[in-house]
């Protein structure tokens, strides 16, 4: 199997200022084609610290990916180490970068300054891989190894993430792929929402039992739900593939109500498109999760075709005089309990003149928790429109956890579900969602 290793470079990764995304990328990328990433290592921007993580990381891997430190700026050394390495401090100037660099600038209106000159600069022996979408060229440098065809690659490139994506796709994978064997991988992800993770693993019990021994399959759960992954290795892709896919048919004998579809299926991909399959549209009244449930549905190209609007009604004035909800109600129920979340969504129904509303009202935390209502206790309620032209609503009360974020995230999903799950005519499988 080829072994990969990553090491990302810069003072900011260790001092926890910026979250290294690009080795998470880079780790899942390689093994969708069949390459391991076994080790990640990030680093100071520290000649000696680079240079003893490549030495270790060519030691044992077949190849070395490395972002970050190829800025023209003085904190940024990679560069000079990889000359020091591998061509004894050798640079030469590249004309192909050297003219790259002085389009970008003269395109974005910058002075072509030393600094820019020196991006042009790179180690004698290194292959230039472009950078089409910034100045600071990738780099790959070949290690002779211990016998012929056994050359170790190693890839330097820039650390902002959108220009060591596009380097990687477009060449650094292909070079991998020409360079080693890579065994044939394939991973389908179903994403399910509405059971917990032990409530999942029983009801599918059957289904994961007579799983072939080749396929595996993994559990990997976050506020959106709980992805099902299955993979296979080695394996001869097309068959492989309609193996898959035909054993998550299989599954929804089990668990229909819960699948939201492959990944990258999301509850309100599957709401919009239900809504716009029957032309309904939507309209949406929020409190606690504040904006999300809109910002998650307008997030979706296309979302003017059903989503009519929404409401952060905040304050209960907000939900009176906006919503219409009822002042004695939130006086004698609090803010936070049943008929206000049914108020608000029908509120919200009628007045945006919607087929179907979703509303939410709840205790997001850290503070305002009572013993009644704790942290984490929010109600969500959806409305539609009955064949008179009346309106009818469903309300649920849920409970999270004490974490402000997850509570919304959570609230926001539950009552998109709910929604999905009323358009689906699945309302029983509510009683068995779990407060995920
Ligand atoms: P450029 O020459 O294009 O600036 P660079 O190689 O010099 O690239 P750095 O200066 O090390 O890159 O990092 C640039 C920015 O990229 C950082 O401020 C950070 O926001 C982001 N970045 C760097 N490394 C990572 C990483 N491992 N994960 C996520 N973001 C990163
Ligand atoms: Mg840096």
């Amino acid at each position: 199997m080829v072994s990969v290793e990553l090491i990302t470079v810069g003072d900011e990764l260790l001092i926890g200022q910026v979250v290294d995304t690009n080795s998470a990328w880079l780790g899942r990328e390689l093994g969708h084609v069949g390459a391991q990433v076994d080790r990640i290592v990030s680093v100071h921007d520290a000649a000696s610290d680079i240079r003893e993580a490549v030495e270790t990381a060519l030691s044992r891997a077949d190849a070395v990916i490395m972002t970050g430190g190829l800025g023209p700026t003085q904190d940024d050394i990679t560069k000079k180490t990889l000359a020091d390495l591998f061509s004894g401090g050798v640079m030469r100037r590249d004309q192909s970068v050297f003219e790259h660099v002085r389009r970008m600038t003269a395109e974005r209106g910058l002075a072509f300054n030393d600094l820019n000159q020196a991006q042009a600069l790179v180690p004698d022996g290194a292959t230039v891989l472009p950078n089409r979408v910034g100045t600071a060229p990738g780099m790959m440098f070949v290690r002779p190894g211990s016998a012929p065809g056994r050359e170790k690659l190693l890839f330097s490139l820039p650390g902002v993430p959108f220009e060591m994506k596009q380097l990687v796709t477009e060449q650094v994978i292909p070079l991998v792929k020409s360079h080693f064997a890579l065994r044939s991988v394939v991973h389908r992800t179903m994403i399910t929402f509405g059971l917990a993770e032990s409530a999942l693993a029983l009801a599918i019990a059957p289904w994961e039992e007579a799983l072939p021994e080749w396929l595996h399959l993994a559990y990997l759960p976050n506020a959106r739900g709980i992805r099902l992954r299955l993979s296979a290795y080695d394996v001869e892709a097309d068959s492989a593939a309609k193996e898959i896919e035909s054993r998550f048919a299989g599954l929804r004998e089990y668990i229909a109500p819960y699948m939201l579809g492959f990944e990258p299926a999301s509850v309100e991909a599957a709401v919009a498109s239900i809504l716009l399959e029957r032309g309904q549209t939507l309209a949406v009244a929020e409190s606690c999760t504040g904006g999300s449930i809109s910002a998650r549905i307008t997030a979706m190209a296309g979302a003017s075709q059903y989503y009519l609007g929404g409401v952060t009604s905040y304050s209960n004035e907000a939900k009176a005089q906006v919503l219409g909800v009822s002042m004695p109600d939130i006086e004698q129920f609090g803010a936070v309990s049943e008929p206000v979340a049914r108020q608000m969504a029908a509120g919200a129904l009628t007045r945006f003149g919607a087929d179907y509303a979703v509303s939410t009202t709840g205790v997001a935390g850290p503070g305002g928790g009572t013993p009644e209502k704790p942290v984490g206790t929010v109600w969500m309620a959806i409305a539609w429109r009955t064949s008179d032209n009346g309106t009818e609503t469903f309300a649920r009360q849920m409970r999270f956890s004490e974490l402000r974020e997850q509570n919304i995230e959570r609230a926001a999903t539950h009552a998109l579900n709910m929604l999905r799950l009323h358009l689906l005519g699945l309302s029983d499988a509510f009683q068995q969602t779990g407060m995920l």
